[in-house]
């Protein structure tokens, strides 16, 4: 289970994120929708430490640390528990897709490198790219090198994947198969939280969605409450817009 209990963050002056609660259980998908600006993607950041909250409470599983008194060791810890896939990959460009799925195995969790080179090419085939595992991402298409991503983040094994607007860089066409990807993982019981515009992928796959407003969460249900019967006039407004 995730837990977050009030957790902001503010920018200068800026208070970004207002004290937002969420639970999300093992192996649940969670989608946060929200306008521009509303602080999702702060909120991906601040669960595994890429910002540092000002305040609030995290727990990933067996582990939970409050952020006013985290130290380095315990920041360590909590990031191991889960991995980010970035809406621009963010891949080594001068490793070949293999390397960029075994460094983290390597680097961070000290595998030994057959073993590290075993479980990466079977996380490659598992999302379509197990012909491409000497291919450097520049001769990849954009769905391909957010699979390679994908690919990196499973291979950590985290207790939750964190997707941060994973296919609003791609050109419409590589949108289906880099989503088919997530789907597929989706149903092997990968606890998720996903941050997309995608509403369809949000309808299907979410088990519970979030809509955050001004940094805080304005409202949130099952696919079914918050599209087809939304409570609050913010959220009413925001799927107007989108549908
Ligand atoms: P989008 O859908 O456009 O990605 P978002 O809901 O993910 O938006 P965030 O990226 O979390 O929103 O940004 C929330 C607010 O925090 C914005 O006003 C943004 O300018 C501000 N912000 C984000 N990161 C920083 C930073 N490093 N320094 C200062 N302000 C920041």
């Amino acid at each position: 289970m995730i837990k977050l209990t009030n957790i902001t963050k503010s920018f200068g002056r800026h208070q970004v994120l207002k004290g937002i609660d969420l639970t999300v259980q093992k192996g649940e998908v969670v989608v946060i929708l929200g306008p521009s600006g509303s602080g999702k993607t702060t909120l991906l950041r601040c669960v595994n430490y890429l910002e540092k909250p000002n305040d609030g409470d995290i727990l990933i599983g067996d582990y939970s640390l409050n952020c006013k008194h985290a130290g380095k060791k315990d920041i360590i810890r909590l990031r191991q528990k889960s991995a980010m896939v970035f809406q621009q990959y963010n891949l080594f460009k001068h490793k070949t897709a293999l390397e960029n799925v075994m460094e983290g195995l390597v680097v961070v969790k000290r595998l030994p490198k057959e073993e590290a080179k075993t479980r990466s090419i079977a996380m490659l085939e598992k999302v379509g790219l197990g012909g491409k595992l000497d291919a450097y991402p520049s001769q990849l298409s954009g769905g391909q090198q957010q699979r390679v991503g994908i690919a990196r983040a499973l291979a950590l094994e985290p207790e939750v994947i964190l997707f941060d607007e994973p296919t609003s860089a791609l050109d419409p066409e590589l949108v289906g198969e880099v989503l088919a990807v997530i789907r597929k993982i989706a149903k092997e019981g990968i606890t998720m939280i996903v941050v997309t515009h995608e509403m369809g992928f949000a309808k299907d796959v979410a088990n519970h969605v979030v809509f955050m407003d001004g940094g805080v969460v304005v409202e949130e249900g099952t696919p079914s409450e918050l599209f087809n019967h939304p409570r609050e006039e913010r959220t009413k407004q925001f799927l107007k817009r989108i549908t």
